[in-house]
């Protein structure tokens, strides 16, 4: 997905949030609406969920529990991603099958911020980051990105505009990190940095690129001292490189799905957003082709379909969050072997055109009743 730099922006640009948001609450119903109007057998249907493990996301897996009469099967690993090897055990246990997966993000509808959720049963019922997971990864890279900001400096050499780059930005001895891209701005480094014009006592200065100097103008360039780059440094100028792998192989996955994507994660208006909306695009074409390969979904019917979870904070006395579900896109394959996808206009035209009604959903609080009404099993040892 994110295997060719250049197209990254333009692929996260193309995942629209406004005017394409569903209330759960009608999103589940019309998804199940959708896979009847698909040829589906009404209670033969077993849905399954990859969300993240956050509480948050316990309000859809009840509404998908009370419109498909079963409670979803769990295809999830925190921070939203999918366990592909759970295919084979998803399909065995229901005729026609249902895989939705959703990365997410909290939201304060007080404050319009992205990334935080309201955590009503701590002790205060404070805001905390929402998704953590994601949260914690990217932290790490900001790190790593507000260093670069402060150490890469505009000042004069001899008049005219240069730029002092600290030797870490240089060396890499950890061989990983935050690596610039020096042609961006350093003059004549297409084949590597060139001589420099000046040692310093932590970084060397180079003549700035022309490109650069007509990007900030040169009137940025200070006509004594030296100042931070700060937030002139651009997706655009650097990129991230890591060795070696996590033990929890579902912790590589989320981050080796962020890792090209994530100079455009630091430098968006909501990185936990634009974080969110990256994996969903990662996970989405990964779980796809495994979907293909996997022998165990042969001659199923199948509907999958990956979007973005936004975990509307709730308020003092709510009981569960408004989460809204932002479709990606999905894929469809017939028990005879037709197969399709719905880019993400027309899955949410397709979604929004189904009835929210759903006759077939079972009532909760009554199922519950009904269960604890019953006369006691003994199991016998
Ligand atoms: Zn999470």
């Amino acid at each position: 997905m994110f295997s060719n730099r250049a197209s990254i922006p333009a692929a996260l640009q193309s995942f629209k949030l406004e005017g394409r948001m569903l209330c759960y609450n009608s999103f589940v119903p019309k998804l199940y609406n959708w896979c009847l109007s698909l040829g589906f057998t009404p209670g033969k249907i077993m849905p399954s969920r990859a969300f993240c493990s956050d509480e948050s996301q316990g309000f859809p897996i009840i509404l998908l529990a009370k419109h498909f009469g079963a409670f979803p099967f769990n295809h999830g690993r925190v921070g939203g991603i999918v366990s592909v090897e759970r295919h084979a055990p998803h399909a065995d246990h229901g005729k026609d099958l249902v895989l939705l997966q959703a990365s997410h993000v909290g939201y304060d509808p007080d404050t319009g911020e992205f990334g935080v959720y309201r955590r009503l049963h701590t002790e205060h019922g404070g805001n905390t980051c929402a998704c953590g997971k994601i949260g914690r990864i990217v932290e790490q890279y900001a790190k790593d990105y507000t260093y670069a900001c402060e150490s890469v400096r505009l000042l004069r050499h001899e008049g005219q505009p240069a730029v002092l780059i600290d030797y870490l930005l240089i060396a890499h001895p950890q061989k990983q990190g935050l690596y610039l891209v020096a042609q961006n701005l350093v003059q004549d480094a297409e084949r590597g940095l060139p001589r420099p014009l000046a040692t310093r006592s932590t970084g060397y200065v180079y003549r700035a690129a022309d490109s650069l100097v007509a990007r900030l103008g040169e009137a940025t360039w200070p006509e004594t001292g030296s100042i931070a780059i700060g937030q002139h440094l651009s997706a655009e100028d650097f990129y991230f490189q890591r060795e070696g792998s996590w033990p929890d192989p579902f912790q590589d996955q989320l981050e080796q799905n962020l890792l090209a994507p994530m100079p455009w994660i630091l430098t968006s208006k909501h990185p936990l957003l634009t974080a969110a909306c990256a994996n969903t695009l990662a996970e989405f074409e990964r779980t796809y082709r495994s979907l293909l390969q996997s022998p165990a979904m042969r001659g199923k019917n199948l509907v999958f379909v990956g979007g973005l979870n936004i975990d509307i904070s709730p308020h003092l006395g709510d009981d569960f969050p408004l989460t809204k579900f932002v479709p990606w896109a999905a894929f469809v394959q017939y028990a005879d072997g037709r197969q399709e996808i719905l880019e993400q206009d027309d899955l949410y035209q397709c979604l929004s055109a189904m009835p929210r009604d759903n006759p077939a959903q079972i009532d909760l609080e009554r199922s519950i009743a009904a269960m604890s009404a019953k006369e006691e099993v003994q199991v016998r040892i």
